[in-house]
Parts: structure tokens; C-alpha cells; sequence
């Protein structure tokens, strides 16, 4: 399944260089699979937040298993499965248009 989530780790690392900008949102492709027992993940709403002076949207989930996904495991989870090794400065995040396309219904 597709998921819009926040990359705290790459707003850790670019706070206070010029990379830095605000908000980084990310969208990654995962399993639909629970990583902790196999059972079926929950399905992905999108949620408001406000923060950095911006609204945004991401999507939040409720496992029925009662697991929870964090998202730092997430990433790592598209990380290993979806996503070539890369340079941790390769990535710039998303620009406005996209932060744009994800607020569209
Ligand atoms: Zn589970």
C-alpha cells in the first residue's frame, strides 16, 4: 500500500543547514502486511496537522492486530524494500507542488 508520512530523520538531519524546509513529507510504498505478526494493516486515512507554520496531510492507520506502525519503521521499511541506496543529501524532499497535490481529494 501507498503511504504519505513525515520523514522526522530527514528533517533531524537538515535542521539549521539550508536543505532544511520545514515539513518533509514522504511517499512510500509498503507492505499491506503487519511487519509484527503478518496480519492485515488497517486502511490509510489522511490526516491534518499543522505544524511548522503549514498545514499538511499524512496518513494515519490502525492496525486490527493492534500493532502499531511507527513511522521511523516505516521509512525503513520502504527503505529496505522499495528504495536504492542514496546519498543522505541526494534527497531535497518535496516541493510545493506535490505538498499541494497531496491536500487535493
Ligand atoms: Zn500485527
Amino acid at each position: 500500500m501507498q503511504v504519505t508520512i513525515v520523514d522526522r530523520k530527514h528533517m533531524a538531519a537538515t535542521y539549521g543547514t539550508p536543505a532544511f524546509r520545514g515539513v518533509c513529507l514522504r511517499t512510500v510504498d509498503i507492505s499491506d502486511k503487519c511487519p509484527a505478526c503478518g496480519g492485515a494493516r488497517g486502511e490509510p486515512r489522511k490526516t491534518r496537522y499543522h505544524e511548522w507554520g503549514e498545514f499538511y496531510y499524512v496518513d494515519n492507520w490502525t492496525n486490527p492486530c493492534g500493532h502499531i506502525d511507527k513511522y521511523s519503521a516505516v521509512l525503513n521499511e520502504s527503505n529496505v524494500q522499495y528504495r536504492k541506496p542514496a546519498k543522505p543529501d541526494a534527497f531535497q524532499g518535496p516541493d510545493s507542488s506535490q505538498r499541494h497535490a497531496i491536500e487535493s481529494p
